[in-house]
């Protein structure tokens, strides 16, 4: 499966790794090669990094500290303190080196760097009272994200990943309904 990077937030896309948390979780991190592929793939990171294995088991349990936060932001309720333990000392590490050159920026470090990297962007959004994080509308997802559409009038994490699917299922169960309609109507009528 592919990694979606529609959460808004690299650090809400992290925890995006695991989808399906509402009902059956897929956990796309499996090995520390996808953590290199993910990190890879999200914008904003420092490029060719690798992971060990204590920096896979390092990321996973802050995906899980970020998802548990975000979380209580949704919920409206007091931040979990083991994993702002985990968020803040993740932010506490090294960070990345940023170098402006002619193609721009050029961002550079290792996976600690990337590890503090994603703390802190999760830290400045969990931290503004403005961003309005949400769950997704389709209920076996719960992908929290971040809803930056005017008037805050967005359902769904993607439209590819939940919206279509959700419109799709609702389109079907209106054909059967109807077609449900039509067969009863002869034994309706006598
Ligand atoms: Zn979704």
């Amino acid at each position: 499966m592919d990694f979606a990077f529609v959460s808004g937030n690299p650090a809400l896309d992290l925890a995006g790794t695991v989808r399906s948390r509402g009902d059956e979780p897929v956990d796309l991190l499996a090995t520390p090669a996808d953590l290199e592929r993910w990190v890879a793939e999200c914008d904003g990171l420092p490029d060719g990094v690798t992971a060990d294995f204590a920096a896979f088991e390092s990321a996973l349990s802050l995906r899980e500290a970020v998802y548990r936060l975000a979380l209580d932001r949704v919920l409206d309720r007091p931040f979990d303190p083991g994993s702002l333990e985990i968020v803040n000392g993740t932010a506490a590490g090294p960070v990345p080196t940023v170098e402006l050159a002619d193609a721009g920026l050029r961002m550079s470090g290792g996976i600690l760097a990337v590890l503090s990297q994603l703390a802190r962007s999760g830290i400045a959004v969990l931290a503004d009272p403005r961003a309005r994080l949400k769950e997704c509308g389709r209920a076996n997802c719960a992908r929290i994200y971040l809803d930056r559409s005017r008037g805050a009038r967005r359902t769904w994490c993607g439209m590819d990943e939940c919206g279509n699917r959700v419109k799709a299922a609702a389109y079907r169960a209106r054909r059967r309904a109807s077609a449900l309609a039509e067969s009863r109507e002869p034994g309706e009528a006598t």
